[in-house]
């Protein structure tokens, strides 16, 4: 039976959106919802045990970003993260510097602090590619630029921005530099030392954990003002009862995919990937985004891909996908109600018709080849039924 039918398992690739929780995360959470359920900033032992465990997850955490324990402040996710680093930094007067293909968590802050809050904003464009080139960073410098936001994977294209080259520019600046990592962390190695930022979002779901917790970096010494006031949690970094099974979640989630950085998944997951491309790209009117002038990709986390179908509306491709079991998400997004071709998309070159004809394909850690060939088997079909009554592929449109 074809998967999503009657029931059966579909074949879900839309993982940028969102992860299944592992049964293993599953299991260490269990506890904390009930038997171990004490406040963490209670004294007694059953305070004392959520303590413990908050404690044992921020070590996990550190290990993942190579920092200290103290400099691990949890949160509820990579919009929390986002919205802390730019706000938490900037004053009237500042000059921010970030990038027209960032998460709408970073856009939509630095909207805020540059309409209203005196914050002069820089948002640079990425090449075709989907590159952010570290000189269209330096040249965007001013004397007062306070901080540098760019992420590390795109959410859309799965594009690694050169953080590293950027952290130095950065420094030379004398700027705080923050990475928005949703989309990385897990994927591939982090190591905040050697990028030399001061801020780092991350989110559980994205990595086989709960939804609405997550985790930042935070350089010691970074006067990050907090986002939430109300208590002395977190070392006054971020106000709240802890989330402590969320948080025991993503301790979890993180150790697990710290094990997938080095026992070759990602390996499995990138072959998996490039067959899945390149047996899309070989329809006729179809392309990669997210590829150099040479049209080979660039360097990209393992598990996406985002391609454009000629004479396709992305949406009705999702919906004709999801009916033959596969889970997709197009390269459009709902705001207030229309449907805007992405911006990522748009700030790559792309016209709306082709933005808004592009896919995203985002393959979980646990895909087979049969997952591979269902896509490769329905898309096609799907994409020919489209076209055949598509207007402008038969030519009565201009
Ligand atoms: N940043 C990026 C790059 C993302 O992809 C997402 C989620 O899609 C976020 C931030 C927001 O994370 P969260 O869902 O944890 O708020």
């Amino acid at each position: 039976m074809p998967p999503g039918a009657s029931g059966a398992a579909r074949v879900y690739m839309d993982a940028n959106a969102t992860t299944p929780l592992l049964p293993q995360v599953v299991e260490a959470m269990r506890p904390f919802w009930t038997e171990s359920f004490g406040n963490a900033s209670s004294i007694h032992l059953d305070g004392q045990r959520a303590r413990t465990a908050v404690d044992q997850a921020r070590e996990i955490l550190a290990e993942l970003f190579h920092c200290h324990e103290a400099e691990v402040v949890f949160n509820s996710g990579g919009t929390e993260g986002d919205n802390t680093a730019l706000f938490g930094l900037l004053r009237p007067g500042d000059h921010l510097i970030t990038t027209s293909i960032e998460h709408s968590a970073v856009l939509q802050a630095a909207r805020r602090v540059g309409g209203g809050g005196g914050v002069g904003v820089t948002y640079v464009d990425p090449e075709p590619s989907g590159l952010i080139h570290p000189e269209a960073i330096r040249a965007a410098l001013r004397p007062e630029t306070r901080l540098i936001s760019v992420m590390l994977a795109n959410n859309e294209t799965g594009v690694l921005q050169p953080v590293e080259a950027i952290g130095k520019i950065a420094a030379e600046a004398g700027a705080f530099f923050h990475i928005d990592a949703v989309q990385a962390a897990g994927k591939i190695p982090l190591d905040v030392r050697r990028i030399g930022c001061h801020l780092l979002s991350i989110s559980a779901h994205k990595m086989h954990g709960p939804k609405g917790v997550g985790a930042m970096f935070v350089r010691r010494g970074t006067p990050l003002e907090p986002l939430l006031v109300g208590g002395s949690h977190e070392r006054r970094r971020r106000a709240g009862t802890e989330n402590v099974p969320g948080i025991v979640g993503l301790g979890k989630a993180a150790e697990v995919a710290m094990t997938s950085l080095e026992d070759g998944t990602w390996d499995r997951v990138a072959a998996l990937r490039n067959r899945l491309e390149t047996g899309l790209v070989t329809m006729s009117g179809t392309g990669l985004n997210g590829a150099g002038s040479d049209g080979k990709p660039v360097t990209r986390v393992a598990n996406t891909t985002n391609i454009w179908f000629d004479h396709v509306e992305g949406e009705a491709l999702v919906i004709a996908l999801d009916l033959k079991g596969v889970a997709v998400s197009g390269g459009s997004a709902c705001h207030s109600g229309a449907t805007e071709p992405s911006h990522v998309l748009l700030a790559m070159g792309l016209d709306k018709t082709r933005a808004r004809a592009s896919l995203r394909f985002s393959l979980l850690k646990t895909a087979s080849e049969a997952d591979v060939d269902h896509v490769l088997r329905v898309t096609p079909e799907a994409v020919e039924k489209l076209r055949a009554v598509s207007p402008v592929a038969a030519g009565t449109l201009g």
